[in-house]
């Protein structure tokens, strides 16, 4: 890989880009606090402190963690969001809903940025209030920030989420009452929290365009919207260059014109991996078995969906990723 050659004026702006980025640790294939994970998980993140990362960083959990835990994490960075699955599915025997609603409301004591995630709603099994409202109350006990999501069945092709117009209503209507923010995505309620750019959504015009040519990008800019014509020599769009264009740009004006569905960025990293990118989050994970084992996972390396996501390890800090373009 060529260092690509800008000026130093434009170097730092993409520096300040990069190390802003929305970034998810250890969140695909493998638990982020499972035991063989939870070592590589706080290193990541002893890792982005000591580059001063300064971009939102998340983990995507269902693992039980003990206080111990919970201290040790909280002294590496007390600023992570912690994004705690409670789906009223018994994924795990042995774990009941009251340890998780116990795992949950201990994490949210010490940080301020947890999320209780219901996802999947499966129809038939978890898709009611009768077993939502438990944990909706619970929601409003811990930090009162709720997401949920519809069902993907790892055995079709179609990759589309079931949709649940009239119980996201009640949702809704219940967390209202209860004062929590049930936001529509979790770039909405991090951002709902933190007032940064929410690029999924954001209206105004892309700003950073400068960035996003020199990061090797071919694109048209007409009437405010950005659309990509491939990356360096290819003409391949992929749906993740698409989320990664919006990061970069801070603005939902990129258009959704992707001829390639893997959540992949085009660029790779120094050790030549793949990186993802999707809607809301850059991803740098570790790929192990995960221990949580859910019968509805639908990222399982062996699953035949899973080539919209990919296999392996992927990402790296996108601070390392900017030296490997720029500096190194
Ligand atoms: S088994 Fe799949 S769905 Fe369940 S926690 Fe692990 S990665 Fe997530």
């Amino acid at each position: 890989m060529a260092i690509k050659n800008v000026d130093a004026e434009l170097k730092k702006k993409i520096r300040r880009c990069m190390e802003t980025l929305p970034l998810t640790i250890n969140t695909h294939f493998g638990d982020p606090f499972q035991p063989d994970q939870w070592e590589n998980t706080l290193d990541k993140i002893r890792y982005l402190k000591a580059q001063n990362y300064q971009g939102e960083i998340e983990v995507s959990t269902k693992w039980i963690i003990s206080n111990e835990q919970i201290n040790e994490l909280y002294a590496i960075n007390p600023d992570i969001w912690i994004i705690c699955g409670i789906t009223g599915i018994n994924e795990v025997k042995n774990v009941t809903l009251d340890e998780r609603f116990d795992n949950y409301l201990r994490i949210c004591k010490k940080f301020k940025k947890t999320i209780l995630n219901v996802r999947p709603l499966i129809p038939g099994i978890n898709d009611s209030m009768e077993v939502l409202t438990p944990i909706i109350e619970v929601a409003a006990k811990g930090r009162k920030l709720l997401k949920h999501g519809g069902y993907l069945n790892p055995q079709s092709f179609e990759n589309k989420k079931t949709k649940y117009d009239g119980l996201k209503q009640e949702i809704h209507a219940l967390c209202e009452k209860l004062g929590v923010n049930d936001g529509p995505r979790c770039s909405c309620l991090v951002t709902d929290v933190t007032g940064k750019v929410n690029s999924t959504f954001e209206e105004s015009p892309p700003v950073n365009l400068d960035v996003l040519e020199a990061l090797g990008y071919n694109f048209e800019y007409n009437d405010g919207y950005v659309t990509l014509a491939g990356y360096e020599g290819s003409s391949t769009v992929t749906k993740g260059d698409v989320s990664f264009a919006r990061l970069i740009v801070l603005s939902s004006r990129v258009v959704n014109n992707w001829n390639d569905p893997h959540v992949y960025i085009q660029m790779k990293g120094p050790d030549s991996q793949i990186v993802v990118c999707t809607s809301s989050w850059l991803h740098w994970a570790r790929e192990v078995p995960c221990m949580v084992d859910c019968f509805y996972c639908h990222v399982r390396p062996e699953n035949p969906i899973i080539q919209s996501f990919e296999a392996g390890d992927t990402g790296c800090s996108p601070i390392d990723l900017y030296h490997y373009l720029f500096e190194d």
